[in-house]
C-alpha cells in the first residue's frame, strides 16, 4: 500500500469530540496496523535525514501524549536520544516551562532542562498540527536548552487552521495535509 493509502485508511474522523463542532482525527486505527505503522514512523524518520538519507538528529522530541508514541520508534530508527515534552507537573526532576493560548484558557508544557547537550540536533514529532500553539511552545523550549531545531514532523496537517503561517519560517514536514 502507499503512505497515502495507509494514512486514509487509518486515520478516521470522530465528529463532537472533544467537544460539540469539532471533528477529531483519530490515529488509533493506523497505530493498530502494523506495516502502516512502520510506513509512518519511516516516513517521519525521513525529516531528520540528509540528502543521502544519512541521520543527521541527535534528539527526536515527542510531545505528550500521541508524540511520544511516535516520536520513540522514529528516533531508534535515526540512532537518535528520545527526550519527552510533557504537561506541566509531570517531569521529575528541573524543568523550564512554555505557556501558550488555547481556544478557552492556557496550556503549559515542560522540558527537563538537562534534556539535550549544547548544540544537539533536535526533530519534533506530532501527530496533529493544528494551531500550531503546541509545536511553537515546543521550539521555545528547544532553544531555551541550547538546543538546534532542525525541523518539526506531523502526521497530519489540518489546513483550515493557521498552524503552517504561525511557523513561518521553520521547517515542518506533514505526511498528510487536509
Ligand atoms: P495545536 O496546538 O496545533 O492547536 O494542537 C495540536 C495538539 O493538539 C497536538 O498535540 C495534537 O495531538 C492535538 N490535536 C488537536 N486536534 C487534534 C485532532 O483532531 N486529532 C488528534 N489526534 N490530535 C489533535
Amino acid at each position: 500500500r502507499s503512505l497515502e493509502q495507509v494514512l486514509t485508511d487509518g486515520i478516521r474522523d470522530i465528529p463532537d469530540y472533544p467537544q460539540a463542532g469539532v471533528v477529531f482525527k483519530d490515529i488509533t486505527p493506523l497505530l493498530a496496523d502494523h506495516t502502516g505503522f512502520g510506513q509512518v514512523v519511516e516516513a517521519l524518520a525521513a525529516a531528520g535525514t540528509d540528502d543521502d538519507g544519512q541521520p543527521i538528529v541527535d534528539k527526536v522530541v515527542g510531545i505528550e501524549a500521541r508524540g511520544f508514541i511516535l516520536a520513540a520508534p522514529v528516533a531508534l530508527a535515526l540512532g537518535a536520544g528520545f527526550v519527552p515534552v510533557r504537561k506541566k507537573g509531570k517531569l521529575p526532576a528541573a524543568t523550564y516551562e512554555e505557556s501558550y493560548a488555547l481556544e478557552y484558557g492556557e496550556a503549559t508544557i515542560e522540558v527537563h532542562q538537562d534534556a539535550f547537550a549544547p548544540g544537539d540536533r533536535v526533530l519534533v514529532i506530532d501527530d496533529v498540527l493544528a494551531t500550531g500553539g503546541t509545536v511553537e511552545a515546543c521550539l521555545r523550549l528547544i532553544r531555551r536548552c541550547g538546543a538546534e531545531v532542525l525541523g518539526t514532523a506531523v502526521l497530519l496537517e489540518l489546513s483550515f487552521l493557521p498552524g503552517r503561517k504561525r511557523l513561518q519560517g521553520e521547517a515542518v514536514t506533514a505526511l498528510v495535509t487536509v
